[in-house]
């Protein structure tokens, strides 16, 4: 029996539309040096539409790839929501790349405008000669003359606007297409690329709507929220969070450049946030300088913290300090990005052990998301929470393939197809799930240390090392080792006016984890390195240390 239900495409334009008229009063609130700024999300909807018109002025119809240089600010938010809706693909390029990262990712997307920020003008420019399929650039904001002749003088540069001067003017309602197909692509995300060429995915209107319904709901978020939007819109969708504000009628604090704990911190005062998102990097900052400044943080009830392992001792700080519960997600780029959110089943008493395993595991499958684990004999694992498996993952917001230009080597198709099993996506961590769907990663399949035939996390490592009080960060890799194939060394950051040796630390891990799996190389470093998203980066920890450039300390 066919079923008697309407059927529209889920469009992002119904999002903006819905977002723009039900909940016209919230706001996007931007962080500037002075101060903030603030639009309402009515006026973001004349914005887009305004800025729909004058991308169509410029040729962009169809398909056609908008690319983004951007910080997360209104204007960020305006290109998130007008693009997709015209019909066209947004491609929000990550500012951090490579410039050869850079330069590859915009040729293979075919983008043909972009829009600037003015304070990532300069460095752009210098890249611009080289991002050949550029046809036009908008400058969010004022930049002097040498800057705006800079990005002028490439051949294939037809025009450079200023942002309101290009868009003032134009018509405040666009016929949004309703005959859009929901399967067709909104936007673009490559991932970072840690081996070979980064890796495009597209999303499509009813992945981003689907994607931002269950993560609005599995969050938590609700009308009147006010939500700081620390992962950048470049990075893994930004975690949905544009689409799900206008979807829940929640507001959307946006830092701009100012990721640093003071600012932040003053915007979760000032913006009385309620809730936010971030790497665990930003928030290990954030709860050194609430310890310190106390600043008033009593609206903040939830702060969800993802794209690597989240220490529970992290967690605690901000429960047991400064009452804001950190809530644990797992996700990738190709899945939209989210898969996983560990909020504690009300069941669970709060503070109790039982209640600290549930969050301290990546979280619960989202509805939607299916998954199974693979052994190393390529047999399935029972979900009994111990037994350990590569995670694949499929559902309506998990990428089947990667995108293909048609232009790329055998090579390179090849290895993009390693990455799917059978209509399941490979994602290269490793771990295990519990009888009830939550998720226990114990790492990635490229990171976990092989020690005489058995695994040792290195994420277990890590949570254990930073449980102590006077390490600020730690990163854990694995070595060769003559006798055990390999073992690991752990990287430690020491806490400012703090200090511990490698013994202390060792004998602190005593009865936390197994003896073998304590290591005897430790190195102590100023800073870890970091990814371009904010992770640490063992790829380079492992070739400072095949370098000789670590210092290690060898205990027995
Ligand atoms: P990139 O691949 O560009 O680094 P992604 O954000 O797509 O960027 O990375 C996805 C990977 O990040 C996951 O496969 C996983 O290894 C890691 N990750 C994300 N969230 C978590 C988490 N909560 N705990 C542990 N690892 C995580």
């Amino acid at each position: 029996m066919d079923s008697t239900m309407q059927s529209p495409p889920l469009l992002i334009s119904q999002i903006l539309k819905f977002g723009s008229r039900i909940h016209a009063d919230q706001e996007v609130v931007t962080c500037t040096e002075d101060g903030t700024r603030r639009m309402t999300y009515a006026e973001v909807g004349k914005r887009s539409a305004q800025l729909a018109h004058a991308l169509r002025g410029l040729g962009i119809e169809g398909d056609k790839r908008v690319a983004t240089f951007m910080w997360n600010n209104a204007e960020h938010l305006i290109a998130y929501f007008a693009v997709p809706s015209m019909g066209a693909v947004l491609h929000a390029l990550n500012i951090r790349l490579f410039p050869q990262q850079l330069v590859y990712i915009t040729a293979h997307a075919g983008n043909e405008v972009v829009i600037v920020d003015n304070t990532l003008a300069a460095p752009f420019s210098q890249l611009l000669p080289r991002l050949t399929t550029l046809r036009h650039v908008i400058v969010n904001g004022p930049v002097e003359d040498s800057v705006r002749e800079a990005l002028a003088a490439p051949d294939h540069i037809e025009s450079v606007h200023d942002f309101y001067e290009l868009i003032d003017g134009q018509p405040e309602t666009y016929d949004w297409p309703t005959d859009l197909d929901e399967n067709s692509a909104t936007s673009m995300c490559y991932t970072s690329g840690t081996t070979g060429n980064p890796k495009g995915v597209a999303y499509s209107h009813r992945s981003n709507y689907l994607h931002s319904t269950a993560v609005a709901m599995c969050l938590g978020v609700g009308q009147g929220d006010r939500l700081l939007t620390v992962v950048p819109l470049f990075h893994a969708n930004a975690w949905g969070f544009p689409y799900l504000c206008f979807m829940a009628g929640a507001s959307i604090i946006m830092p701009d450049r100012f990721l640093q704990a003071g600012p932040l911190a003053r915007l979760l005062t000032e913006e009385k946030v309620t809730s936010g998102g971030g790497v665990p990097t930003i928030w290990n900052d954030l709860v050194r300088y609430l310890d310190e400044h106390k600043p008033d943080v009593s609206s903040v009830r939830r702060l969800m913290v993802g794209g690597a392992a989240c220490p529970p001792a992290l967690m605690k700080a901000f429960q047991e300090r400064h009452d804001i519960e950190v809530v644990h997600g797992w996700g990738m780029t190709e899945m939209s990005p989210v898969g996983t959110l560990a909020v504690p089943p009300v069941e669970a008493e709060f503070g109790s052990e039982e209640y600290w395993r549930y969050r301290a595991a990546q979280g619960r499958l989202l509805p939607g998301v299916e998954a199974r684990l693979i052994g190393p004999e390529g047999d399935e694992q029972p979900w009994d929470g111990a037994s350990v498996g590569e995670l694949e993952v499929r559902g309506p917001w998990i990428t089947a393939s990667y995108y293909s230009n048609g232009e790329e080597p055998q090579t390179e198709l090849d290895e993009m197809a390693s990455k799917f099993d059978d209509g399941w996506l490979r994602t290269g961590d490793v771990g295990a799930l519990t009888e009830d769907g939550y998720l226990i990663l114990t790492d990635r399949s490229k990171d976990v240390i092989k020690s005489g035939g058995e695994w040792i996390s290195s994420v277990d490592l890590e949570n254990a090392i930073m449980g102590h009080p006077a390490v600020l960060e730690a990163s854990v890799i694995g070595v060769p080792d003559e006798k055990w194939g390999e073992r690991p060394l752990a990287t430690v950051v020491v806490a400012e006016g703090q200090s511990v040796t490698a013994d202390e630390l060792r004998d602190f891990l005593d009865g936390k984890l197994a003896k073998w799996q304590l290591p005897e190389r430790w190195s102590f470093i100023d800073e870890v390195p970091k990814t371009s998203v904010g992770k640490f980066d063992k790829k380079l920890l492992r070739s400072r240390y095949a370098g000789g450039e670590l210092e290690v300390t060898q205990l027995d």
